[in-house]
């Protein structure tokens, strides 16, 4: 009487079909499995690497605002009031003395007897007795 073992080899060896479809089961086992493993890793991966495609769009709104021309509204340095140039002379219209604008004496007349006048007129005022302060424009 043989053994188990000797008779499983027998009964193999007698039906090569037989060892040749498990030799392709356990391939197709193995491939199956293998196929698995990879698709597990890719998944992985997949999940792990960072979406290339996610790519946040740059917020637009930011760079519109801060190229915006501003408006500078600087209005040109004009000339702050048109004042008439101050007269250069100061008449005492009772001593008929001409002073110029800054003579000590021309600050001290009396409103009553000052009179201010400018250059041109002094020739009219001369031929009217007027004469020279003999202190600023002597
Ligand atoms: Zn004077």
């Amino acid at each position: 009487m043989k053994k188990g073992f000797e008779k499983l080899a027998d009964f193999l060896g007698e039906r090569p079909l037989i060892l040749m479809a498990c030799a392709l089961v356990c391939a197709v086992l193995g491939a199956v499995l293998l196929g698995n493993q990879v698709l597990l890793n890719r998944t992985v991966q997949d999940r792990l690497a960072p979406a290339e495609a996610e790519t946040v769009p740059s917020i637009r709104w930011y760079e519109e605002e801060t190229t915006s021309p501003v408006p500078t509204t600087q209005t040109p340095i004009q000339s702050i009031e048109t004042q008439p140039a101050a007269a250069e002379y100061v008449v005492n219209t009772n001593s008929k003395k001409i002073h110029k604008a800054d003579c000590r004496y021309a600050e001290s007349l009396k409103a009553e007897n000052r009179a201010e006048v400018d250059a041109s007129q002094l020739p009219q005022l001369l031929s009217e007795g007027y004469s020279y302060c003999s202190v600023c424009c002597g």
